[in-house]
C-alpha cells in the first residue's frame, strides 16, 4: 500500500522543529529513522497530516559519555551507538541489546530514541530503558521535561510523549563496577522481533553477594516494566546463583499474550528460562569488564 497524503517539513533548527510541532499538535509526527513509521504509514495504521523530519538537526546527533552518564541524542542510530566503545565500556548492556535489534540495514537508519518513543513492547531498547530507569528528555516550545524509565511507557506503542513534543535525548546512568547486566531473547530468526526476551541487572556487595536484582521483559506483555527481584536473590553468592525463586516469581508477575507465534503459556515458560540465563550471566559479569572490548 501507499501512505496517505501528508505535508513534509525538514526544519533546520531545533527551535524551528519545536515551533512546527507545537503548531501541528496531534496532526504532526516526528520522522526519525522511519524504520517503524514508514511501514505504519504504508499500511495506513497512522495518518498524520504532516511529518517533521529531524534529519537536519545536527545538535541531536551526539553521544556524550562522562563518568556518570551516557547521553544519546535523538538522531543517533542504533548502529552508531552499538559501535561506540566508550558507551560499551560505560553501559555494556547497550551494545549487547543493540546487536539484537533487527538487522544492520535497519540499525543503520533506525534511532535508539525513536525506538524508545515508539514503545513497541517487543523491542529491546524500551526494556533496557525500563530496567536501567534511564531518563528521556522531552522538549516542546513550552520547555523541557524529563521522564524516568518507570514513567516512559503507558501502553502498547504508547509512550509518555505528548502532542507537540520532541524526544531530544535519552540518558543512562553509568553503573558502578559491582553491577552486572545481561540480555537474553529467543527469536525465530536472528534479527526478528523476539518471541520473548528479558534484560537483567544484579548489583553485588564487596563479598560478591547480591545486593539487589531486577529484570525487564519484552515480547511478553503490553509494555516494558521493571520487576524487582531483590527479595528472592539478596545475599546469594554471585558465583553460585540459585535463580529458581526469582524465575518463579517473575513468571507470576508477567501477563503474556497469545498470538500466532506463541501461546501465553509458552511465553511464560520461556520468559522464566531466559530470565534464569540472564541473571546467571549478569552475576558473572558484575565486577568484570568482559564486554569492554568486543
Ligand atoms: C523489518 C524490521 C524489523 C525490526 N526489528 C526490530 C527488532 O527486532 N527490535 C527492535 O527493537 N526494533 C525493530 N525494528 C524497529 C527499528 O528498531 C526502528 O528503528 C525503531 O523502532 C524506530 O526508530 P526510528 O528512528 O526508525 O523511528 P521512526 O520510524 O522514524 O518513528 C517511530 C515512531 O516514533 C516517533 N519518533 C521517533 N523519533 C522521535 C523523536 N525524537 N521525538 C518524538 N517522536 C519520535 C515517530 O513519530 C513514530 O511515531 C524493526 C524494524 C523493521 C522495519
Amino acid at each position: 500500500m501507499k501512505p496517505p497524503v501528508f505535508a513534509y517539513h525538514a526544519p533546520r533548527s531545533l527551535d524551528e522543529a519545536l515551533a512546527l510541532l507545537g503548531e501541528l499538535g496531534d496532526d504532526g509526527k516526528v520522522l526519525a529513522g522511519g524504520q517503524s513509521l514508514v511501514p505504519m504509514l504504508n499500511m495506513r495504521l497512522v495518518a498524520p497530516a504532516a511529518l517533521v523530519d529531524i534529519r537536519h538537526l545536527d545538535a541531536l546527533d551526539t553521544v556524550e559519555v562522562d563518568g556518570d552518564r551516557v547521553r544519546v541524542g535523538a538522531r543517533v542510530t542504533h548502529r552508531r551507538l552499538e559501535g561506540d566503545d566508550e558507551v560499551a565500556f560505560a553501559v555494556p548492556l547497550l551494545r549487547e541489546a543493540l546487536r539484537l535489534v533487527a538487522h544492520p540495514v535497519i540499525r543503520n537508519r533506525g534511532t535508539s530514541v525513536g525506538s524508545i518513543v515508539h514503545a513497541d513492547p517487543a523491542a529491546e531498547m524500551p526494556a533496557v530503558v525500563a530496567l536501567l530507569d534511564a531518563r528521556l528528555e522531552l522538549r516542546s516550545s513550552d520547555g523541557v521535561r524529563s521522564v524516568t524509565g518507570a514513567e516512559a511507557f503507558t501502553g502498547p506503542l504508547e509512550s509518555a510523549l505528548r502532542p507537540g513534543e520532541l524526544a531530544t535525548a535519552v540518558e543512562f546512568a553509568v553503573p558502578d563496577p559491582g553491577t552486572g547486566m545481561a540480555i537474553e531473547e529467543l527469536a525465530r530468526r536472528h534479527g526478528d522481533y523476539a518471541l520473548a526476551g528479558v534484560c537483567a541487572r544484579i548489583d553485588l556487595d564487596d563479598d560478591r553477594r547480591v545486593r539487589s536484582a531486577q529484570g525487564a521483559f519484552f515480547g511478553v506483555g503490553g509494555l516494558p516494566e521493571r520487576i524487582e527481584l531483590t527479595d528472592t536473590l539478596a545475599g546469594q553468592s554471585a558465583d553460585a546463583l540459585r535463580p529458581a525463586d526469582a524465575t518463579a516469581f517473575a513468571r507470576e508477575a508477567i501477563d503474556p499474550d497469545d498470538d500466532i507465534h506463541a501461546t501465553a503459556a509458552y511465553r511464560r515458560h520461556l520468559a522464566g528460562v531466559l530470565l534464569e540465563r540472564a541473571l546467571v550471566r549478569a552475576a558473572a559479569a558484575a565486577g568484570t569488564d568482559t564486554e569492554v572490548r568486543a
